[in-house]
């Protein structure tokens, strides 16, 4: 069974209707390289509207097929992720790689917080900016 078939399924289980343009969309994000922003997806999805492609795009976040990346201009994209539970990424302003990070370093600063506030807790985004290790080792060498 392909991933596209795979993911179908486990869509209609939990009963979503896998239209010909949702299995589109599903199809063209499993090609994706590296990250990709909804506009992406519209302009290799032709047959598909934006509001299908978001809609699709956030089931297979709930999935934890894909996972959520914001870049330091302020942008969302996603990416196809291992890992399907919650965690931060790093990211690098030279080459624009994104790397998943194992897990939530904070957890204890959000217990905190919600200890000193009395606020329930129920969500956070955090990412790193940086250059990666090629990135500075290419400024090293080019001076
Ligand atoms: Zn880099
Ligand atoms: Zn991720
Ligand atoms: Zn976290």
């Amino acid at each position: 069974m392909s991933d596209l078939e795979a993911l179908a399924l486990k869509l209609e289980a939990r009963g979503y209707r896998v239209t010909p343009s949702r299995r589109a969309v599903i199809a063209s994000v499993l090609q994706q390289q590296g990250h990709f922003t909804v506009d992406d997806l519209l302009h290799r999805c032709r047959g598909a509207g934006r509001a299908t492609v978001f809609r699709t795009v956030r089931l297979l976040t709930e999935l934890g097929v894909v996972c959520r990346v914001l870049l330091d201009d302020g942008s969302l994209h996603y990416r196809l992720s291992p890992r399907a539970h919650h965690h931060h990424h790093l990211v690098c302003s030279g080459c624009g790689s994104v790397r998943d990070l194992d897990d939530c370093a904070v957890t204890d600063l959000v217990r905190e917080l919600s200890n000193a506030s009395g606020y329930e807790i129920e969500g956070h985004w955090l990412e790193f900016y940086g250059r990666c290790a090629e990135c500075r080792q290419a400024v090293a060498v080019t001076g």
